[in-house]
């Protein structure tokens, strides 16, 4: 048995995913190998990450501020707003350099089996987002059935608020992760987006 200290700090690591004990146990032993002033550093980054990011008052991506980079930046185009479920999608999208448009952050995607409802998604902002006349409204909610099912029922919800409302173009692979896309591909779908009747 570990002293109890190295034992917690085991429990910790385990707690990430995709770790298991044994990978929780390696984890706990390499960061002991740190130098004092780089476990400092490591400790200060992981609280700064959790004090001081939160997310955008407009449109839930992560940033240091009230609101975000995207949302602040003038030279974008405020009357396009590409919907994806996760922070790391808007990261996706904008390493292609292709997209000149704003964001909205779902924070995850409706599943009834996993209990989570439209009022548990960051939605409702983005139907008071969609009042102020909007040109586009991409939906771009990975191709699973979680993601087809949260399209729908945004094209639905947004529908006579919003000029035109696009679904990304079935270049990715059905049950595929928008993160995991290659930049090409990612191109290809928001290119090839068709509009939703
Ligand atoms: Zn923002």
């Amino acid at each position: 048995m570990y002293p109890k200290i190295l034992q917690e700090l085991i429990e910790h690591l385990r707690k990430l995913p995709g770790v298991g004990a044994k990978t929780a146990e390696r984890y706990a032993f390499s960061l002991l190998n740190l130098s004092e002033t780089e476990v400092m550093q490591l400790a200060r980054a992981l609280g700064d990450a959790k004090l001081k990011l939160h997310p955008c008052k407009t449109c839930g991506n992560i940033s240091e501020k009230d609101e975000c980079d995207i949302c602040l930046d003038k030279s974008r185009n405020h009357q396009l707003i590409c919907v994806v479920q996760d922070v790391k999608d808007v990261v996706a999208i904008e390493r292609t350099k292709q997209y000149h448009g704003v964001y909205h952050v779902l924070n995850g995607v409706i599943s009834t089996s996993k209990g989570i409802m439209p009022e548990d998604l960051n939605i409702h902002s983005l139907i008071k987002r969609a009042e102020s006349e909007l040109d586009e409204v991409i939906l771009a909610t990975n191709p699973t059935i979680e993601g087809e099912m949260t399209s729908l029922y945004l094209a639905k919800r947004l529908e006579k608020k919003v000029k035109k409302i696009t679904r990304l173009a079935h270049g990715l692979p059905m049950g595929a992760h928008m993160d995991y896309a290659d930049e090409l591909t990612l191109i290809k779908a928001m290119e090839g987006r068709r509009e939703i009747e």
